[in-house]
């Protein structure tokens, strides 16, 4: 369980038409990439996937249900910023576990989805240790790791890598990857590097000024761009 339907998708802020009608349909288990230049509308259409931003206008299914209207938090999806976005004073065990604190989970159920989550992430060595004490990738994974404490159906990735360095950055996918496989989740990953979009993506969303220029897999879209923006998009190195 885990697709999304996007039905007629529009946003404004003001007077400005950031996304003026999008139609998608991601699949159960696909690890769907949204790439294109900054500015174009792929955090935006990110944050409405959440919930974080109300639609001007459409629909957005949710395994087939209507959730244009339900809050985040009752969409069974998480999202993973680029910002780390952790907090500083609390170790990466309370950073992990914040979420289900919220959600008024009990303490020990609390340590063993945190305990099950840091061996999924490697991270079981470092849980009594500030962000500060840890490094950019393991930074990332405690990101990472409270997103997954929530069992969610669907990740939302927005450029999360690209605070790190290039090796990092190598490794972070692979990891991502991987961890998308083994929990068996729909993943929705933002980036503005087509190297990430062509190595990740089992389907890749070209977006350019809030609309939709091309949807494939990286072979259709490396053998048969559909236009000009693609085919510069796609082949030219950032
Ligand atoms: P991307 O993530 O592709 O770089 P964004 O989705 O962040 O692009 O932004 C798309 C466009 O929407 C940009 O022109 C941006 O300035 C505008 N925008 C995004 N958020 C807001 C907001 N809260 N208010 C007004 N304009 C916004
Ligand atoms: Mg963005």
């Amino acid at each position: 369980m885990g697709s999304i339907t996007l039905q007629n998708v529009s946003k404004s802020f003001g007077e400005a038409a950031v996304i003026p009608s999008i139609d998608l349909q991601i699949n159960d288990g696909e690890f769907v990439v949204f790439v294109g230049p900054s500015g174009c509308g792929k955090s935006t259409l990110l944050r409405l996937i959440a919930g974080l931003e109300d639609v001007s206008g459409g629909r957005i299914l949710i395994d087939g249900v209507d959730a244009t209207a339900k809050p985040p938090s009752q969409r069974g999806l998480a999202m993973v910023f680029q910002s780390y976005a952790l907090y500083p004073h609390m170790s990466v065990r309370s950073n992990i576990g914040f979420p289900l604190k919220m959600a008024g989970m009990d303490k020990a159920e609390i340590d063993r989805k945190v305990a099950d989550a840091a061996r999924i992430l490697n991270l079981t060595d470092y849980l009594d240790r500030k962000p500060r004490q840890l490094s950019g990738g393991q930074r990332q994974r405690v990101a990472i790791g409270r997103a997954i404490v929530r069992s969610p159906e669907c990740f939302l990735f927005d450029e999360p890598l690209s605070n790190l360095d290039a090796a990092l950055r190598v490794n972070m996918r692979l990891e991502i990857s991987q961890l998308h496989q083994q929990l068996n989740a729909t993943s929705i990953y933002v980036t503005h590097d087509q190297v990430e979009a062509m190595t990740m993506a089992d389907k890749i969303v070209v977006l350019n000024r809030g609309r939709i220029e091309q949807v494939g897999s990286p072979l259709e879209l490396y053998h048969k761009p559909a236009n000009l923006f693609v085919a510069g998009f796609i082949g030219s190195p950032k």
